[in-house]
């Protein structure tokens, strides 16, 4: 059966582009039955981190991501955390040297420095060129002697390297581009170009998905999976497939320090999991011809990793909250409420949690759900329900109050409401349409002065909605006050 795996570096904040690998990777293994493999890749001790970890896990469940083996879950290639199978890595290291496809080099970083500069300067090619491939074992004593440090460096096989890319079809590395590669540091750490394809060979990965910054380690991968299969190691080399650059502002690649590529940035926006999910599926996927909207369990029911386009794919934030809106809007009403809860009481809001009104909330939720496009903006909403004063705002005073005599128009609004039928929002717009025909203003204009007066601003939910929820009293209150 299929299987995929997500192996993150915890190195600081996830991203977007992380995000979208681990989507399509999730969706593929749901989609075909198969499993997913959830593997950290933690050998980088100076970039790793526990905070980043548990970061990454979190996120993973707020995205309702789940892995049928990992982290919190176990399996049977535990531990899923490299930096705890140091000695595995040791140990196909030593098979790797024992059996002639990796080598010691003891070239320093200076003697690799004036050689490359040199190929360079003769048009060479300037990778690796082989020195310490064939040192006899008096050299290597004699270096040894010297007291110089070692690398381990996998030995390139000499002809090319073609494979086919599920996402990008054939494609052929020259050994010329391919040089050998340093797999063991010289403190003996081992590193990603090692770890990787082998924990992929122990874990039976079938099908590699991943971004396309990867594409030149596959060649020395594919390489490296020859030797595994011969020594034993692995059964069979995967299935390669490279998603597709995330393009940022400016066309230029949506770079991981990129404050638009920061998954929390969504998440404390109060972007949806599913409405974020469902737009980054479409980085390099797409749905339907006429279709962008859909859920996680649709996607999953269509995706297919041969559908994923090779071209650049576009990173569109307004189309990205388009699309969330889209999710909030399919929610019911009770999951939209409780959804919002959290940018309702402390600490979002600047209002004091007993201030919070859940009944109030409930009644209003309904007309909010409409207009919201990321949960944060209901806080601008509905903020008039819970603050003692509604927020005061110039510029809307002046926009609402420029023209025509507001103050008259409120004082008759006043006393048309105060006679209003308060059990529906019908008898309220009445009243302030009978107020406006009495000042020659149409309900447009004559709505808007009492809007400013009881929330603050210009524009906002349904009115007559509004001042039904928040009451008579303190609607007329708060034309009282601005009359005073
Ligand atoms: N740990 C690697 C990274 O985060 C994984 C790359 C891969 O998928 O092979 O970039």
């Amino acid at each position: 059966s299929i299987r995929v795996r997500f192996c993150p570096s915890p190195t600081g904040n996830p991203h977007v582009g992380l995000v979208r690998t681990a989507l399509f990777n999730w969706a593929y293994a749901r989609h075909t039955g198969g499993q997913l493999v959830f593997r950290i890749e933690d050998t980088d001790a100076a970039r790793d981190s526990e905070e980043s970890y548990e970061q990454l896990l979190d996120s993973f469940h707020w995205l309702g991501f789940d892995w049928d083996e990992g982290p919190e879950v176990g399996g049977p290639h535990t531990p899923y955390r490299q930096s705890q199978r140091m000695d595995i890595y040791k140990d196909v290291a030593r098979k790797l040297i024992d059996g002639g496809y990796a080598y010691p080099c003891y070239c320093t970083t200076e003697e690799l420095d004036a050689r490359r500069e040199a190929a360079r300067a003769a048009g060479k090619p300037s990778g690796y060129d082989g020195t310490c491939r064939t040192l006899t074992a008096e050299q290597k004593q004699a270096y040894e002697a010297e007291g110089r440090a070692h690398i381990i460096r996998f030995r390139m096989p000499d002809e090319p390297i073609t494979f086919t890319d599920a996402v990008r079809g054939e494609l052929t590395f020259t050994p010329e581009n391919v040089p050998d590669y340093g797999i063991v540091r010289a403190n003996g750490a081992p590193l990603y170009t090692l770890v990787n394809p082998v924990d992929d060979a122990l874990m039976e990965i079938t099908h590699v998905l991943r971004g396309e910054d990867l594409l030149s380690s596959t060649p020395r991968q594919i390489a490296l999976y020859k030797a595994l299969i011969e020594l034993g190691v692995a059964k069979e080399i995967p299935t390669f497939g490279h998603l597709p650059y995330v393009m940022g502002e400016g066309n230029k690649k949506l770079s991981k320090r990129d404050p638009q590529a920061n998954l929390n940035l969504y998440r404390e926006r109060g972007f949806l999991p599913e409405g974020l999910l469902n737009y980054l599926s479409l980085l390099g996927w797409s749905f339907s011809a006429d279709q962008d909207v859909f859920t996680i369990k649709e996607m999953i029911e269509k995706f297919d990793v041969a559908d994923v386009n090779a071209n650049p794919a576009r990173f569109d934030l307004k189309k990205a909250e388009a699309i969330n809106a889209d999710h909030i809007r399919m929610l019911d009403v009770k999951a939209f409420a409780t959804a919002c809860e959290p940018w309702l009481t402390a600490p979002h809001a600047n209002w004091a949690p007993e201030d919070f009104d859940q009944a109030a909330w409930e009644a209003i939720a309904p007309h909010a759900q409409t207009r919201i496009k990321v949960l944060s903006e209901i806080t601008e909403n509905v903020d008039f329900l819970f603050l003692d004063k509604p927020v005061e705002d110039e510029a809307s005073w002046t926009k609402a109050m420029g023209k025509g005599d507001p103050v008259a128009l409120l004082t008759t609004a006043r006393a048309k409401l105060e006679a209003a039928d308060w059990t529906s929002p019908e008898s309220l717009k009445e009243a302030v349409l009978a107020a406006g025909e009495e000042h020659g203003l149409k309900l447009g204009k004559a709505q808007a002065p009492v809007r400013v007066a009881v929330t603050g601003r210009t524009i906002g939910l349904p009115l007559f909605e509004s001042l039904e929820i928040l009451g008579k009293d303190r609607t007329l209150q708060r034309i009282d006050a601005t009359l005073a």
